[in-house]
Parts: structure tokens; sequence; C-alpha cells
């Protein structure tokens, strides 16, 4: 027997081991370009793996998530975000036998388009880009691994496999996009629903945690948020007196449980109900099978209407995202004005990509950090 365990071993398990429904590496529809597979990897797991390594995945620690960095070391940033999430995602796809590295590919990939400064770098970016096509940060997403991450001597991009652009794309492309994209279907498999609830069961809570940690929001306000304060007497119940933090961090945890184990209960009986035999059964359902319960999804929408009124909306939240669009917007402008400006390889892309397009894709690739820093050396601002 060979000690050493092949790609063709993991296919072959997998056909074995996952869900018919579930996305099969040795099933995949392949890379743009044809590449020779690895030896010892599967497709999802070269993927990711890419995604790891490319630039834009580091350039997560220095961009908001909703606190700019320099606000305080024990704020969630992109990075830590995105492992959060993939480490929720992966708990479902597995206890639902889907493809748990394909899952893991689509989370670590689904911020790497974001803006410095979160969702305030984006609306302003969406404003100026306007006239030259838009700007959204899943389709930026798709930008870096198809056309911006620059490590390749024959293509752009990372040549990732059409299973995992499919579910950084989530919902088919509704914008110009320079390669061939996965064809649209009704929905993106089971593996990118399960990373999309990834991504909202880890903002959700460990926005919670930041605006608690941040005093933002004060504990007495979340009374009056039902899942909220069923989980915090369930933690009492459970642990008696312990100090303040051990109680929150409790409740937190016991929340993301609660979610997730909900969403894998919830699904797999909608999975069980409608008898697929394939992903491709999964893709041409017009409704998304991963999903809540209804008693939690209401929950879950009331939790994240107050933090949407209470921490998103709050006059520190928006003062610093004020802020943070006068330098997105400063920088853009200042480029659009000198294309000198520009470091030579954003320059070199103008021909191919059109000037707008080419500063947008500079822009949105910067870390806070770097933004702030270059809005004060160019612009004199401070931030
Ligand atoms: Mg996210």
């Amino acid at each position: 027997m060979n000690p050493v365990r092949t790609r063709a071993v993991f296919e072959r398990e997998e056909f074995e081991r996952l869900a018919p429904f579930a996305v099969k590496s040795g099933a995949s529809r392949g890379r743009l370009h044809a590449e020779p597979e690895h030896p010892y990897r599967t497709v999802f797991q070269r993927d990711r793996d890419r995604i790891v390594h490319s630039l834009a995945f580091r350039r997560l620690e220095y961009k908001t998530q909703v606190f700019v960095y320099h606000e305080g070391d024990h704020y969630r940033n992109r990075l830590t975000h995105t492992l959060e999430a993939s480490q929720i995602a992966r708990t479902i796809a597995r206890s639902l036998r889907l493809n748990e590295e394909l899952a893991e590919a689509v989370v670590l990939a689904h911020d790497l388009g974001h803006t410095p400064f979160g969702h305030a770098g984006e609306r302003i970016l969406e404003q100026l880009m306007k006239e030259h096509g838009g700007f959204d940060h899943n389709r930026q997403s798709l930008r870096v691994v198809d056309l911006l991450e620059d490590r390749y001597p024959c293509w752009r991009g990372l040549n990732l496999s059409a299973e995992t652009r499919e579910g950084i794309l989530k919902h088919g492309c509704r914008w110009e996009h320079p390669v061939p994209v996965p064809e649209a279907t009704a929905q993106p498999c089971l593996e990118a629903q399960v990373a999309d609830f990834g991504d909202e069961i880890a903002y959700t809570n460990h926005d919670l945690d930041d605006g608690l940690r941040s005093g933002l929001l004060q504990p007495e306000t979340l009374e009056g948020v039902a899942i909220w304060r069923d989980t915090a007497r369930a933690v009492t119940r459970r642990l008696g007196p312990v100090p303040e933090r051990i109680h929150r961090a409790q409740i937190i945890v016991s929340l993301i449980n609660e979610l997730a184990t909900d969403l894998v209960e919830t699904t797999a009986e909608r999975l069980a109900a409608a008898a697929l035999s394939s992903a491709d059964d999964v893709r041409a359902i017009p409704q998304r099978l991963v999903g809540y319960s209804p008693e939690i999804e209401k929950r879950k929408r009331e939790l994240k209407r107050f933090l949407y009124r209470e921490l998103y909306n709050h006059p520190r939240v928006v003062g610093s995202n004020q802020r943070a669009e006068e330098v997105v917007g400063d920088l853009f402008c200042a480029y659009r004005n000198d294309v000198r400006g520009l470091p030579v390889q954003v320059r070199e892309r103008i021909a191919e990509d059109g000037e707008a397009r080419a500063i947008a894709d500079y822009v949105a690739g910067m870390t806070d950090r770097f933004a702030i820093e270059e809005h004060r050396q160019r612009l004199g601002g401070s931030l």
C-alpha cells in the first residue's frame, strides 16, 4: 500500500464521504488556464493555499472591519474576521457533509476586494466610479483573484477553480469582467451559501463583542433584544455568578453556537426534504437551501437591526466613516489629476484596464494604514 495519500485518494474519498449534492474536487469544472494538478492537494486545497499566500490576503490585516486599526489592538480587522468566518463555515460545511475546503477557500477570499475603511471606502468609490462601470466589493474580490494578483508568468491573477470563483461572485456577474465568469445559476453551490452564513455569523457576533468592548454599545440596551436577553439568562443559569467579562464572552460563544447549530439543523431538514442528487440540482433551485429556522431568523434580524441602529450608525462610527470617505475620495481624485503619482505597475495597467479602473483597483487595494499615510504625504491630511 502506498504510504502517501495522493490527490487521487482524496478525490475518491470525497465521492464516498460527502453528500451527493456537495461539490467534489474531482468533478471540478477546472481553471481558466489549464494547469497540471498537484500530486497531493485537491483543486480546492490549492485554491485555498493560493489565496492565503496572496498579497491581498496579507493586506487584510490592516483593513477595517468596524474600527480603524489605530483605535485599538483588540478589535477585529478584516484578516481576523476572515479567519473567524472561515472556521464557522468549515464547521457548518463539515457537519452537512459538504466540501469543507471549498467553503474555506470561498470565505478566505470573500473580503479580498474590500476597500480600506470598510463600507465607507466602498461607498465613495461607488460614486466616483459611477461613470466608469461602478464599484462593488464582491466584484472587486473577483478582480483581485482573476486580475490583480501578480505572481504567474503566463496569466494575470491566481487562476482559481470555477467553483471558488462562483462562490466569490455569489449572485452571478452583473458587471463587465474581462475574463469569462462562471455561468450564472439560480443559486450558487451549497458551499458558497454556507460561506455567506459563516461571514454573517462571524461579523454579527464579533461586531457585538467589539461594540461592547469599545463602550459604544451598552449591555443594558441589549436587554431589549430577545436573542441576547435569553442567551444571557441561559448563561447566568449555567454558570452562576462569574465576572462580567466572562459572562459577556460566554454570551458571544453561545450566540455563535446557537446560530450555527440552528443553521446546520434547519438546512439538514431542508436538504432531506429536497432530495437532491447533485450540486447542479442545488444550483437550479430558485430559493436558498441554507438558512435558519423562522424563529432564529426573526431573532437574528432583530439583533442586526439593533447593530445598525446602535453601532454602525453610532455618531463616532459615522464620523470616522466620513473622514475615511474623504481620504479615499481625495486619493482617487489626486491620482486622476496626475497619474504620475501612481506606482509604475499601476500605470502599466492603464492601457488595458482604463485609467479610472486602474486607479480604483489601486486605491481599493490599499490598507487603512497605507491610505492614511499616502493621504498625509500627498495631501497633508491627518486622520
Ligand atoms: Mg466578510
